[in-house]
């Protein structure tokens, strides 16, 4: 387990939309046939640290854990029993969410969108192996929200490397985000979210509102 440089912006953040039985539940579905991909841009990534801004006017920001992968090398058409050896690590990752703009829309991308809605945490090396035994955790001002085991996924890391590889390129730096657990909510300003992965790091961000930027 190695931490490594985290500075580099990806060229893409490719998501996973219900890939947790009690969270696709809670969402008022199903889980899908097959997985739901979406993107958020590069320009919503943030560090460790940095705070999530609410923006005024747009309703519930929800937090939702997830364990992440960055890519360490191009990857196009993988197989499931190599999509391993394209994965740099594994890192805590915040799929900050418009709630209300994201059932208002119907499609997800002015909701998952807004600048400093992707917080990053530190990349750490971790084998196939180990991955299943990985546990989520959110908190919120220190309580707890969620919880959730890498194990507990409709989808695996592998086979999702695998689907997303047959649609598009993933580049080096390139982040992979697996879907939350259940248990989302809303966030405040004033409030800290974090998200811990077992054996890899915490990512923790302070929330602030628009208002409160330069202040
Ligand atoms: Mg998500």
């Amino acid at each position: 387990m190695t931490p490594s440089n985290n500075d580099a912006r990806p060229s893409k953040i490719v998501c996973v939309g219900k890939n947790y039985r009690e969270h696709a539940a809670e969402m008022g579905g199903p889980v899908p046939d097959s997985p739901i991909l979406f993107l958020k841009p590069p320009s919503s990534v943030i560090a460790a640290g940095d705070p999530i801004v609410a923006p005024s006017g747009v309703g519930e920001v929800h937090f939702e854990g997830e364990i992440a992968v960055r890519i360490g090398r191009s990857a196009r058409h993988l197989s499931e029993a190599e999509a391993w050896d394209y994965v740099e690590g594994v890192l805590p990752l915040n799929d900050v969410t418009a709630r209300e703009i994201q059932r208002k829309d119907g499609q997800w991308s002015r909701a998952k969108s807004f600048d400093t809605f992707c917080p990053l945490g530190p990349v750490v090396q971790i084998s196939l192996e180990e991955l299943p035994s990985l546990s989520l955790t959110t908190r919120v001002n220190g309580q707890e929200r969620q919880r959730a085991q890498a194990s507990d996924m409709v989808f695996s890391l592998p086979f999702l490397l695998a689907f997303i590889t047959r649609v598009m390129t993933l580049e080096p730096g390139d982040i992979v985000a697996t879907g939350t657990p259940e248990g989302v909510g809303a966030l405040e300003p004033g409030d800290e979210v974090e998200v811990e992965i077992s054996s890899v790091g915490t990512l923790r961000n302070p929330v602030v509102g628009e208002g409160d930027i330069g202040s």
